[in-house]
């Protein structure tokens, strides 16, 4: 889910990348996509934010900035070169507000980790959406699934995945998307190099 997260950006390694992320509103979008968030939790968040803008505002640019240097962290480890402190930093700040809010909660007669949401004045906390991410970038990061993480060998995509295919062969974010667009490519040059 972490990798969801960073790509909210496409087209991260092209001329003119897109940002999915543009206003809080955005987020409890992804959130919602992401399972994250049940309906009337986006709900109650985005009430919660038309009556406090800056704090919504604020929430935003503290998710870029954990995108941002989570995209640091992994492409770091994909190319085999040591963290940057101050992304480590910013990670383990994020880190560390998520883990005050989880908690071992009881349902149907057994125990589950989940979230406390609401902050000092029972209300629903802004920053909530970005607990859940942060905790699985920490587990991602300290797993061995890290060593399946690769960029996409699409032109321009920048996006990452977990390539879980048995002989570690995959190389596009998606074949439907990236691949078919390589495929695509590829037939055309081919065309034009045998002049048919
Ligand atoms: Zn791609």
């Amino acid at each position: 889910m972490s990798l969801d997260f960073v790509n909210t950006v496409g087209w991260r390694l092209a001329e003119y990348p897109s940002e999915y992320l543009r206003s809080y509103g955005d987020l409890l979008d992804w959130g919602r996509e992401a399972g994250l968030l049940a309906l009337e939790e986006a709900e109650g968040l985005f009430r919660r934010a038309m009556l406090d803008p800056e704090g919504a505002r604020e929430t935003l640019s503290r998710a870029l900035a954990l995108r941002e240097a989570l995209h640091r962290m992994i492409s770091g480890a994909i190319a085999g070169e040591s963290q940057n402190e101050s992304d480590l930093s910013a990670l383990n700040r994020e880190l560390s507000i998520a883990l005050s809010h989880l908690r071992v909660v009881a349902a149907d007669g057994a125990c589950s980790w989940g979230w406390d949401r609401s902050g000092d004045d029972g209300e629903a906390r802004l920053d909530s959406p970005l607990w859940p991410v942060a905790q699985s970038a920490a587990e991602l990061l300290t797993s061995e699934r890290l060593g399946r993480v690769k960029v996409c060998a699409g032109k321009g995509c920048g996006w990452v995945f977990l390539d879980e295919s048995r002989n570690s062969s995959r190389r596009w974010c998606d074949s439907r998307d990236c691949g078919n667009r390589e495929r695509v490519r590829r037939h055309l040059a081919r065309k034009r190099t045998s002049g048919s």
